[in-house]
């Protein structure tokens, strides 16, 4: 990342929000239920599968967490009614996990308890190295009573090995991805090659112990190593899925899908796009110079989007 790249993400708080939406707008289904449904309908067209994630997090109260259920199981209903292939992704701060870890056990449970009703599953998210704990004791206690439930682990943590081992011996559903939040050095690694080959060293330790896989990831060469990981150990298609963020990398999706592995999208949806947004323009390598320009007026695109 040049110096210039640099200025301009640390400037992104004091970008304005209309240009922060208009970037973003690949990267979120819409504002209301109908929109996520139509964006994984197109999505179930290409031959992907999706996860649905209402976009919001670390609410204040009691209520907001109990509004986040609600909006939870109206829409498993919905995904029933359309009859897409999908599943949900939450994030446990937006159901109370800061507030307290028994407001937001009882509110996923509802949410997981609603699921296995209709079919259906539910993926709990991981968010900052804050919440990991609670988040996996959360998850624990759940697995105890469902089977319709998993979890993720962040690459990026020096805990991640201990976890995926204890995972994998419970054969826990688990996403791993790369973790987009800034911790610090003592939990985290830094070096993007080290967390890349923590990454494949812990895909190894999952899907060896018999841990069902959502390997999470744009970066091609993560992508190659897990097919030639899956290759080795023969792995059928059912034990193991791709995972891809609205938005991007599309080719590479493509191509992922044509192979005949199985590929899930991510769908973020929602009134409350701005932090989801802002994390996904901080990874786009493209990004700076796209917002500079805009902001200087000399975007081409200007008058289309
Ligand atoms: C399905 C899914 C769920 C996730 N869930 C979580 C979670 O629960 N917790 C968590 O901490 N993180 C989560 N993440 C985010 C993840 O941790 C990474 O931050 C993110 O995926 C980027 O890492 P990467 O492996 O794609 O590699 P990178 O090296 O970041 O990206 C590889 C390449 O992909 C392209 N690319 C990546 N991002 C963008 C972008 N925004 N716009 C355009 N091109 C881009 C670029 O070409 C880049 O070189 C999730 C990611 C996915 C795919």
């Amino acid at each position: 990342m040049t110096l210039f790249d640099r200025l301009i993400l640390t400037a992104l708080p004091l970008i304005p929000k209309p240009v922060v939406g208009r970037f973003s707008r690949p990267y979120i289904a819409g504002e209301t239920v109908a929109q996520g449904m139509a964006e994984s309908r197109r999505l179930n067209g290409l031959g992907c599968m999706v996860t649905l994630d209402i976009l919001g997090e670390d609410i204040d109260s009691r209520e907001e967490a109990r509004g986040s259920r609600d909006a939870y199981l109206e829409l498993l209903d919905a995904i029933r009614a359309a009859g897409i292939d999908g599943n949900v992704s939450l994030k446990p701060t937006a159901l109370g996990l800061k507030l307290d870890v028994d407001i937001a056990y009882e509110n996923i449970r509802e949410i997981v308890a609603h699921a296995r009703e209709i079919g259906c599953f539910v993926r709990i998210d991981m968010e900052d190295a804050q919440t990991t704990d609670n988040t996996l004791a959360v998850y624990r206690r759940l697995r105890a009573d469902f089977d319709n439930v998993g979890v993720v682990l962040q690459a990026c943590l020096r805990r991640t090995v201990g976890d995926a081992e204890a995972l994998a011996e419970m054969k826990a559903n688990v996403r791993l991805c790369k973790g987009i939040y800034r911790e610090p050095y003592r939990l985290s690694w830094r070096d993007r090659e080290i967390i890349r080959r923590n990454f494949t060293f812990v895909l190894e330790i999952l899907l060896r112990g018999g841990a069902y896989v959502g390997i999470a990831t744009h970066d091609e060469w993560l992508v190659w190593d897990a097919m030639a990981l899956v290759h080795r150990l023969e792995l059928p298609r059912q034990a193991y899925e791709f995972q891809m963020l609205l938005g991007v990398t599309e080719r590479l999706r493509q191509v992922i899908v044509e192979s005949g592995h199985r590929m899930r999208v991510y769908v973020p949806f929602g009134r409350d796009w701005y932090a989801y947004s802002s994390r996904r323009l901080r990874e786009n390598p493209d990004m700076a110079g796209m917002i500079a320009k805009d902001i200087l007026g000399l975007s081409q695109d200007r008058g289309r989007r």
